[in-house]
């Protein structure tokens, strides 16, 4: 289970349509494929990050399956009675299930399973395909996972259940192996640019976001624009300010920054993607490839003291960094070695 496929995400209107569906064409080519030779199967696994599609794929077949007058590009028509339905989001044809237990984090259980093998006892109600969509499917509690099982062992006719996940490892084994895997790719940050300028956000703006958003244009809409921008000040005015201090500085600092996982984690980021953008320059990169190519006045001005065997070195400070946090070692430990050797100390 990743952190990331927890995070409350949007709630758009469905998508109706897989030409909507950005950076996709493998997984899009082959339910498209799939769905022209009537060899779709009964259960998928859709896999990837939170935040690329996945259940935007999952509400275009529902409407492409269930669309009266489908294009010939394997489309749905959009304008049809399914159609406006699936738009409007009261489609009874199309199922997301979402974790919905009191635990913390919730999770889904066997009732809601329950009620789901309840409803394919009967045919989908408009005659069509119904559609089923476990999101994520990693937070599916072990009861109610071999409940789920009995339905993908005799698959109910006129069905399609998608299980979404970060990763096979998520899952129950049983689970997997009865369903047919779709990868679904990180988007590129330029792709991720792209959609967000599209949408009214500055270009050099846009920029910072998606290198922060690892591939994901859902996380991407998410982050708080405002809180980032003032988290950036914060990083850049730390990173000059530990060079300048003396070791009880770099204590202070990490004594700080370690009350907070969030901030830490924000920092590593900013601060490598500051020291890569700095590589990027020394290697005579256009400004529009930098992730801060807003501050480009203070990247150029630290320039002639970042030679790159510096930039090489913080950055295998920060990596060496994140890793440590990953495997629990003390926050405030590991951000004092951090920090001394930011400094250059
Ligand atoms: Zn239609």
């Amino acid at each position: 289970m990743t952190s990331s496929d927890r995070t409350p995400q949007t709630e758009v209107a469905p998508t109706l349509f897989f030409r909507e569906i950005l950076g996709q064409e493998r997984a899009l080519g082959y339910l498209k494929t799939a769905l022209r030779q009537g060899r779709l199967a009964h259960a998928y696994l859709f896999l990837g990050p939170e935040g690329v599609g996945r259940a935007a794929t999952a509400a275009a077949l529902a409407a492409r399956l269930n669309c009266a007058q489908p294009t010939s590009g394997d489309e749905a028509c959009g304008r049809c009675p399914s159609c406006k339905r699936l738009a409007a989001g009261t489609h009874p044809d199309f199922l997301v299930i979402r974790p919905t237990s009191k635990e913390r984090p919730p999770k889904i259980v066997i009732d809601q399973i329950r009620e789901f093998r309840k409803l394919t006892a009967y045919p989908p109600v408009g005659g069509g395909w119904r559609v089923a969509v476990f999101k994520p499917a990693a937070d599916i509690k072990a009861e109610a996972a071999n409940a789920l099982l009995k339905t993908l062992e005799e698959p109910p006719p006129q069905h399609v259940i998608i299980l979404a996940a970060g990763q096979e490892s998520d899952l129950f084994p049983t689970l997997v192996s009865r369903c047919q895997k779709l990868a679904f790719a990180p988007l590129p940050a330029s792709l991720i640019q792209g959609e967000l300028e599209k949408r009214g956000r500055p270009p050099a703006q846009a920029a910072l976001v998606a290198a922060l958003s690892g591939g994901s244009l859902g996380k991407a809409l998410d982050l708080d624009l405002e809180h980032l921008l003032a988290q950036r000040d914060q990083v850049l005015a730390d990173l000059k300010g530990l060079a300048e201090q003396g070791d009880t500085g770099v204590l202070d600092w990490a004594q700080r920054l370690a009350k907070s996982r969030p901030e830490t984690d924000a920092f590593l980021l900013l601060a490598e993607l500051w020291y890569r953008d700095l590589l990027l320059l020394q290697a005579g990169a256009w400004p529009e490839l930098l992730a801060h190519q807003d501050r480009l006045a203070e990247l150029t001005a630290a320039l002639p003291a970042s030679p790159p065997g510096l930039c090489f070195a913080r950055l295998a400070a920060l990596a060496q960094a994140q890793r440590q946090l990953a495997a629990n070692l003390n926050p405030e430990l590991t951000l004092n070695m951090l920090g001394f050797r930011l400094a250059g100390k």
